[in-house]
């Protein structure tokens, strides 16, 4: 068991290409933390740096308290889980799992109990004698597990363990090395550019956009309380709506100004949001927080609502997603399944304003 620690770790490939930039990160003993962000962030790099296959430009990575810039995989005393599996072919799954044990001169008993072990926890044993070709996508993956959790390591690293299955068992899977992760309590990094998965896996998700890391938090702060319009935008399905706007005085009052709407700013954001008088600002609301009922029964006084014409209407069953247009700006709002509308009509929603966001339109970093 063993924290993670990255400090200033920096990644310069060839071509002057900065992947990661300035990284500092302390995984916690046990800790599940995913690495969550757009396809080319950097993320991969990372956890290759923690695992030992990439060589890290400057920093340190240190696993438990010992610095491990220069110690080989091998002898890192971690194990990494890939998306392609990296299964022996030739081999069967027993073989595979055991594969590194033998390398590493386990007796033949203790292996057999390691193999033996992880095979049950992973409800493979009927599958012990096949080779990977004849076992499913999902199977494979499980034996891709396996074949860590034999090692017994200090940390488990993932890349995108799920990637390659369809969606039904990716969900089913995710939930597994949830399980897993609570019944193994070993520190987990896992990488992934699916922001569900990071929300629902996650002790702690890393956001991170161009080599830099963008916020490090808890799945629910990272919703609530986002650090920028970026992190804002890639955390939540459907995404936050993102309004530009501008912050207007009327009659001594300060409001947030469309074209086509003007929303009257809460008293308690007054101080927070006066520097910004005639300047542009972006308005972030989330689906959840327009339109739908607790919007409509909490939120939206007069002051409060926005216009906006129908264009889409997607039901869900449970709810339906409603595509608006303001006539400047297209926006989605997650109403009551059961709310009457056409495509065409022109609606008034409801804003929950005490959970709608300001953005500085120049820094893009949050106000409110
Ligand atoms: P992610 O995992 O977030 O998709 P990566 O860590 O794979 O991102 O890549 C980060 C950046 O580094 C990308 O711009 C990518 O093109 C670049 N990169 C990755 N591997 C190499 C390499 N071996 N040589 C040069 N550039 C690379």
């Amino acid at each position: 068991m063993a924290d993670v620690t990255l400090t200033n770790v920096v990644k310069i490939y060839p071509g002057n290409v900065k992947a990661v930039d300035n990284v500092n990160l302390v995984v916690k003993d046990r800790e599940f933390v995913v690495l969550v962000g757009p396809s080319g962030c950097g993320k991969s790099t990372t956890l290759r740096m923690v695992a030992g296959l990439e060589e890290i430009s400057s920093g340190t990575v240190k696993i438990g308290s010992r610095i491990v810039n220069d110690v080989p995989p091998k002898d890192r005393d971690i194990a990494m889980v890939f998306q392609n599996y990296a299964l022996y072919p030739h081999m069967t799954v027993y073989e595979n799992m055991a594969f590194g044990l033998k390398l590493r001169k386990f007796k033949k008993t203790d292996i057999d109990k390691r193999v033996q072990d992880a095979a049950d926890i992973l409800g493979i044993k009927e599958l012990l004698d096949r080779r990977p070709k004849a076992l499913s996508g999902g199977q494979r993956q499980r034996v891709a597990v396996g074949r860590a959790i034999v090692r017994k390591p200090e940390a488990f690293l993932f890349d995108e363990p799920l990637s390659n299955l369809d969606a039904k068992l990716r969900v089913q899977m995710r939930t597994e090395i949830s399980k897993l992760h609570t019944r193994l309590e070993t520190t987990m990094i896992y990488v992934t550019h699916d922001q569900v998965e990071a929300m629902t896996m996650a002790d702690r998700i890393v956001v991170m956009k161009d080599g830099i890391v963008q916020q490090v938090d808890t799945p629910l702060n990272i919703y609530d309380t986002p650090a920028n319009l970026f992190v804002s935008g890639f955390i939540g399905t459907p995404p936050m709506n993102f309004f530009k706007t501008r912050i207007g005085k009327i009659d001594n009052a300060l409001y947030i100004i469309e074209d086509t709407f003007k929303l009257k700013v809460p008293e308690k954001w007054k101080e927070a949001i006066a520097p910004y008088e005639n300047k542009a600002v972006v308005f972030g609301v989330r689906p959840e927080d327009i339109g739908s009922p607790e919007a409509e029964s909490k939120g939206g006084s007069d002051l409060h609502k926005i216009n906006a014409k129908v264009e889409v209407i997607e039901p869900m069953g449970a709810e339906t997603f409603l595509y608006l247009s303001t006539g400047t700006q297209s926006f989605i709002s997650r109403v009551d399944a059961h709310r009457k509308t056409v495509v065409g009509e022109e609606i008034s929603l409801a804003v929950l304003m005490s959970k709608t966001h300001i953005f500085d339109a120049a820094t893009e970093k949050i106000i409110i």
